[in-house]
């Protein structure tokens, strides 16, 4: 809701404007229409009357204020989504190890994940660590170590992921080698 008075003042500082029409009362109510439609609260219109006003000395219109209004909404909104992905990921930290253990019984492999989940954030942010947040439990975390732990724990004929995944890259030069060496010899 905006008051009546709130309304009054945001005209009267339109009308500072250089360019502002001579305003008859017919001008006036025809804006306060205008306002009252674009703006959906107090707050709103002080946002969009600061950035009218100060933006420029010519009135620069109805769609100016229309415009500056739909900015702000935008942006308050962009903040909320912030502020609630900000709360969701500290109830999930809170309970978050950081990490997550995975065993491949048939292959013998233990691999080992840093929790990777993640809540979107402010879309309308020029700053990267704004537009997504992720839970940062595990980034302090030596995934390495806890899978090395869990093989030596498990014994004989166990691996990481780590070590699956390096015999996998090997296999696959020694492969690339093998072929161009047959090449040549052909
Ligand atoms: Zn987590």
């Amino acid at each position: 809701m905006i008051s009546k008075e709130k309304l009054t003042s945001a005209i009267s500082r339109l009308r500072l404007m250089r360019g502002f029409p001579h305003a008859d009362a017919d001008l006036i109510a025809a804006l306060a229409a205008e306002l009252r439609d674009a703006c959906a609260d107090e707050e709103t219109l002080d946002a969009a009357v600061n950035a009218v006003v100060r933006g420029d000395d010519y009135w620069p219109g109805v769609y100016a204020v229309r415009k500056a209004a739909a900015t702000y909404r935008r942006k308050r909104e962009a903040a909320a989504d912030f502020a609630r992905a900000e709360e969701l990921r500290a109830a999930h930290e809170a309970n978050c190890p950081g990490f997550k253990v995975s065993i491949d019984e048939r292959n013998r492999v233990v691999h080992c994940d840093r929790c990777r989940v993640s809540w979107p954030g402010d879309p309308c942010s020029d700053y990267p660590d704004r537009r997504e947040l992720s839970c940062r439990r595990g980034n302090t975390i030596d995934v390495d170590s806890i899978a090395e732990a869990e093989v030596l724990r498990r014994g004989h004929g166990w691996i990481t992921g780590t070590e699956q995944w390096n015999r996998t890259i090997a296999e696959f030069n020694a492969s690339v080698s093998r072929s161009l060496a047959e090449r040549r010899s052909e």
